[in-house]
């Protein structure tokens, strides 16, 4: 290898952020997957944070766009002017085009799958690459993903769970559900509008998730209430109410649960070796949703398995796909 052209690069693509890692440089780029474009002329406005600030607040002439819909891509010319725009601010100046690693949550069709390669390649790859999202967490959270012992990763996003069991390099068995963190603020915004007779948005809906909530409604019941601002749906005007966090807890709880029965099912489907491993080792929790406080207690309590979060679980599926840009010369 020589030391021109651009250094490769892997993406992790998600639902709620992007997080671009730079080969030999490690993570260079953490924004939201938003654009905010002009709906008259198409112009795009803003990409990133200051696109996510706008959402709920634009005015009609502007609209922003999340344009990966539950792991995958769901405006396909926004997702590629959102890549084009990361992938230049990634690339040190004057540097060739890049080979690119992208990820997928598991069970993605083929379409979909293509359908990442191409939008990678227009945003301006060399050449694109694919690696399974659960996969990409294991190596991120340090799992021994290419040793004869059965791992458990859970990767809780924006759009999907993704749940599966690695061992010698492949996945063995995996689940991916449309339940994760956007389920969790739909639900709080649902719960708070029957409950409070309030109107949220998703942006305090998620604020309120990332300070009260809890995945066990009785740890809840010790934290503190927060006010929250929104639209007294009686008088239509604006309202301040105190929300307790057991109720946020009680929000959530479909959402956690189907959590926790898609790892149930994974785990029933693994071989009982595999199953001894990860009674050994346990099961690690990656991506934002891990964060979600008592997540690892419920789990554990419900699986009988010892339960971790991974150091940056943000940033696992994007440390493991920018490991993996090593096998693209094999790859090729
Ligand atoms: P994706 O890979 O789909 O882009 P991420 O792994 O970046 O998703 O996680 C984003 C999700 O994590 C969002 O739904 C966000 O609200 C949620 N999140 C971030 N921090 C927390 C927290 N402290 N508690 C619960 N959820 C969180
Ligand atoms: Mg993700």
């Amino acid at each position: 290898m020589f030391g021109f052209g651009a250094k490769n690069i892997g993406i992790d693509l998600g639902t709620a952020n992007t997080i671009v890692y730079s080969e030999g440089k490690g993570i260079v780029l953490r924004e939201p997957s938003v654009v905010a474009k002009n709906t008259k002329t198409d112009e795009i406005v803003s990409v990133g944070s200051e696109a996510r600030a706008m959402i709920g607040r634009t005015p009609a002439s502007i609209v922003a766009i999340r344009p990966m819909k539950d792991g995958v891509i769901a405006d396909y010319d926004t997702t590629v002017s959102m890549m084009k725009y990361y992938i230049e601010k990634s690339l040190e100046p004057h540097s060739g085009r890049p080979d690119v690693m992208v990820c997928v949550p598991s069970g993605v069709t083929e379409v979909e799958k293509r359908a990442v390669i191409d939008a990678t390649k227009v945003a301006g790859a060399k050449d694109a690459y694919v690696i399974e999202e659960p996969f990409a967490a294991a190596i991120g959270a340090g799992l021994p993903v290419m040793d004869p012992t059965g791992s458990m990763v859970v990767d809780i996003g924006g759009g999907t769970t993704d749940v599966a069991t690695i061992s010698l390099g492949g996945i063995v068995s995996s689940r991916s559900i449309r339940m994760a963190g956007d389920k969790l603020d739909e639900a709080i915004i649902a719960y708070v509008r029957s409950h409070y007779n309030l109107l949220i948005g998703e942006r305090t809906a998620e604020q309120l998730k990332i300070d009260v909530a809890s995945a066990s409604v009785e740890a809840a019941k010790e934290l503190e209430s927060q006010s929250v601002r929104g639209r007294d749906l009686v008088t239509g005007l604006p309202q301040t109410v105190e929300i307790k966090p057991e109720d946020v807890a009680t929000a959530i709880q479909e959402v956690v649960q189907a959590i926790i029965t898609a790892i149930k099912e994974t785990l029933e489907e693994t071989s009982p070796e595999i199953a001894a491993d990860v009674i050994d080792h346990g099961i690690v929790l990656t991506g934002g949703g891990a964060q979600l406080r008592h997540l690892p207690e419920v789990i554990s309590e419900a699986t009988k398995v010892p339960v971790f979060v991974a150091s940056e679980p943000l940033d696992c599926v994007a440390i493991g796909t920018g490991e993996s840009l090593k096998n693209i010369d094999v790859m090729k």
